[in-house]
């Protein structure tokens, strides 16, 4: 921080060192977004996803900057206008002057990343990556497997992502009765981490979400799938960001998204 105040570049350089962008994935979309890294900061909303409602909570609340897990702009765009959802987004944001940052797959993977924290939160124990890091002093990898002191079923290790997610109801796939010792996790959509997982010799993956087809590999693989949903896999994280992110510069205002849901319900 200067003696000025703090800028979005010294925001920036804190969250490339706990989330750092090199780490992120090639087809990813990271870093600052939108913005002048030379403005100064004063709030900052983290937030799972800039949606309508994010969005226009940051806006009321004069947020400076967002710091959105997944990315907004993600694709290349050729048209900022009011015509797509991306356009409204990013055209109201900047007429209220709001950088935008996203970690995304850097903060999946980062040592103390959503990954990990997941991991630990279950009681997984000699947790690595289910996929090396070619730079390993910055994190260990994409994914985390870890195994369980001692074996419990899929039904006992769902009960232990719903209390560490706190959420009342996930999907599965596999045997619930089945003893499980070793545990893949990756947030989000993970089904590309599957076979790794399988090559591993990890008994369950637990993911976000799976497609059909997914689920059908799984079945077939015949390893375990728990599916607590996109949303719940990931947002859990960026309350933490929030607590890091004050802890840090414990002059600006933040806060994690108030207005953010789940655009799923269940019945
Ligand atoms: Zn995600």
């Amino acid at each position: 921080m200067t003696t000025n105040g703090t800028t979005l570049r010294d925001v920036m350089v804190c969250l490339d060192e706990f989330a750092p962008l090199a780490i992120a994935e090639d087809w990813d979309n990271v870093g600052l977004l939108v913005g002048d890294p030379q403005r100064l900061v004063n709030r900052v909303m983290t937030c799972l996803t800039i949606t309508p409602a994010t969005a226009q909570e940051a806006i009321e609340r004069n947020a400076d900057l967002i710091v959105s897990h997944h990315p907004l702009p993600f694709r290349p765009l050729k048209q900022i206008t009011t015509e797509t959802t991306v356009g409204r987004l990013l055209l109201g944001l900047l007429s209220a002057n709001i950088a935008i940052y996203s970690p995304h797959t850097a903060f999946d993977s980062a040592a103390a990343g959503i990954n990990q924290r997941i991991a630990e939160g279950l009681g997984l124990m000699e947790i690595r990556a289910i996929i090396d890091q070619d730079c390993q002093e910055k994190s260990p990898g994409a994914g985390r497997l870890g195994s369980l002191e001692n074996p419990i079923t899929l039904a006992e290790l769902a009960a232990r992502v719903k209390g560490f997610l706190k959420i009342d109801t996930l999907r599965f796939v596999g045997d619930l009765n089945r003893h499980l010792t070793t545990v893949a996790v990756a947030c989000g959509s993970g089904g590309s981490f599957l076979d790794a997982a399988h090559r591993a010799g990890c008994d369950v993956m637990v993911t976000g979400e799976a497609t059909f087809h997914t689920c059908l590999e799984a079945e077939a693989l015949e390893i375990g799938l728990l599916l607590p949903g996109h949303y719940a896999s990931e947002r859990f994280a960026l309350e933490c960001l929030a607590d890091f992110l004050a802890d840090k510069f414990p002059d600006l205002t933040i806060w994690p998204s108030e207005q953010e849901a789940d655009p799923l319900s269940s019945l």
